[in-house]
């Protein structure tokens, strides 16, 4: 019998042909082919992976972010890019920020030119005295009042009174 150093590995390889590389101690496979450490290794990776996504993601009571203007949303950006480059962010949380912070922008620019929009209309539409006028009326009426209800109190009661009589 072969001493334990010079066996090699059970594992046979797809095209029929046996794993050359010498087993482990206490194992009938090499390091690579070892069903315990395979298995072993695939639960590593996958806790990994949860570990990965659960430390990234921001905590429950994070303050909400008001995103109402296009530089608190550049600013969230710049943050969102930080985190990523210090692997302090799941990839598809920065993914999904960096897609949806698009839409929000493009949003907001319409919302602006919009309102834009609005404040140049009423100038157009609005009569161009208007404002001024206004202020005359009611300066009118303060100073003639009495003047303006005599001369129409004077028409209306000639006219009226004369008309049944
Ligand atoms: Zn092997």
């Amino acid at each position: 019998m072969e001493p334990n150093s010079a066996r090699q590995c059970r594992y046979t390889k797809s095209d029929g042909n046996g794993c050359q590389a010498n087993v482990q101690a206490g194992s009938e496979f090499c390091f690579f082919h070892d069903p315990a450490l395979v298995e072993e290794r695939a639960t590593a990776r996958s806790e990994g992976g949860r570990e990965r996504t659960r430390k990234v993601l921001l905590a429950p009571n994070t303050p909400i972010r008001e995103l109402k203007t296009v530089t608190e949303v550049v600013q969230l950006l710049g943050e969102t890019i930080n985190q990523v480059r210090r692997g302090g962010i799941d990839l598809r949380v920065a993914n999904c920020v960096g897609y949806l912070s698009g839409i929000l922008l493009a949003a907001l620019e319409k919302g602006q030119m919009e309102e834009r929009l609005a404040a140049l209309e009423a100038i157009i539409k609005s009569p161009v005295p208007a404002a001024p006028a206004e202020e005359n009326y009611s300066f009118v009426f303060d100073g003639t009042t009495s003047e303006a209800s005599h001369e129409h109190s004077e028409t209306a009661g000639e006219n009226p009174g004369g008309a049944p009589s």
